[in-house]
């Protein structure tokens, strides 16, 4: 901290970067602390490395920000002239997908603040702490430890609350600690209003996103008692019937985990001949293993995700067949 305190004492040119398909928490995590680095006066940009969900379009500042996929020259010149690097939300660099030959190269002092298990060794700095709730939580205690939570205003409270909200699905992870619930306290004070975040995230899908979340629950959740397994699984022709856009199977794998006893869930979807599953877990049983040993994924012991080259039917047939190997962890507890 004291280190990364000096770096900031004068003007910096400053990149913040997040995950692919950012979810509330990258964008949450990410937008606060481009904001904070705007009043102290950097010289900063903040660079998505893909296009993210309609329903964090609200979060101030979003109009600032950068698609890689869409303007990568320019993209490309920010991170090469960049003297500081902020990495928020993933914890290895092939998690920025095409963006990341352009940050191993880059000569800028590498920060990560995130709270995803096992970092790769390539950073400068490290703020990684598995146990906080979520990044913006822990932009949050940054800001705080640089001696500067005074300048948390109403923009950077609401994108953190909406980082929190979104990463503990409301509060109620066991993630979610006194501490943090005092975090949100302080953020409304600063201004955030509660009330007015909830419904930009959970009270604004549009029909189409609706009818699919009836349809996916409706036709096509399969529930596997024996491993007290529930899951979904679309493919891109199902995907266009609902005239699918990101973020419309946002928290679609909750529904399966919802079901009384079932201790995890996966939902697969299919896009542009690849497979990308997400998958959460209720108690010990880690999804973080099994989306590492086997979808070349990973993340956080309830919530994790991966992916398969394959196609859907093979990517299923796979997650069916190692099923008996966790048998023993599922049906315990
Ligand atoms: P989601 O299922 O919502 O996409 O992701 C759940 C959690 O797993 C998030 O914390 C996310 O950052 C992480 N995650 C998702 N996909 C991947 C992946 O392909 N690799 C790794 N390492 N983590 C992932
Ligand atoms: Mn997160």
């Amino acid at each position: 901290m004291q280190a990364v305190k000096l770096l900031l004492n004068k003007s910096r040119k400053i990149v913040i970067t997040t995950h692919y398909r950012p979810d509330g928490d990258a964008m949450g995590s990410s937008l606060a602390l481009y904001s904070f680095f705007k009043l102290k006066g950097h010289d900063v940009s903040l660079i998505t490395p893909s296009d993210y969900p309609d329903f964090l379009n609200w979060l101030p500042n979003n109009d600032q920000v950068i698609n890689f996929e869409a303007e990568p020259g320019k993209s490309t010149v920010l991170v090469n002239q960049a003297e500081i690097v902020f990495c928020l939300d993933y914890n290895s660099l092939n998690r920025i997908e095409k963006m990341e030959p352009l940050l191993r190269d880059s000569k800028a002092v590498k920060i990560l603040i995130d709270h995803h298990l096992f970092p790769e060794d390539v950073f400068t700095h490290s703020f990684s702490y598995s146990s906080a709730s979520s990044t913006s939580e822990l932009i949050f205690q940054f800001i705080d430890s640089l001696g500067e939570s005074g300048m948390i205003d109403k923009s950077i409270a609401e994108c953190i609350y909406c980082g929190i909200m979104t990463d503990t699905n409301s509060f109620r992870y066991s993630s979610m600690k006194a501490d943090t619930h005092r975090i949100i306290a302080r953020l409304m004070e600063a201004g955030a209003e509660n009330y007015r975040i909830h419904e930009h995230v959970y009270d604004s899908s549009t029909e189409n996103r609706l009818r699919l979340l009836g349809y996916a629950l409706k036709e096509k959740l399969c529930v596997l008692n024996d491993y007290r397994t529930a899951y979904i699984a679309l493919s891109e022709a199902e995907l266009q019937m609902f005239n699918f856009k990101t973020g419309d199977t946002e928290g679609l794998v909750n529904y399966a985990l919802s079901i009384d006893g079932i201790r995890m869930a996966a939902f697969f979807s299919e896009k542009e001949g690849m497979v990308k599953i997400s998958f959460r877990s209720k108690g010990d049983f880690s999804v973080q293993e099994l989306s590492s040993e086997h979808f070349s994924g990973g993340g956080h012991r309830n919530a994790s995700g991966g992916k398969s080259n394959s196609n859907l039917d093979e990517a299923i047939r796979k997650f069916l067949k190692i099923l008996p190997d966790y048998k023993e962890k599922l049906m315990k507890g």
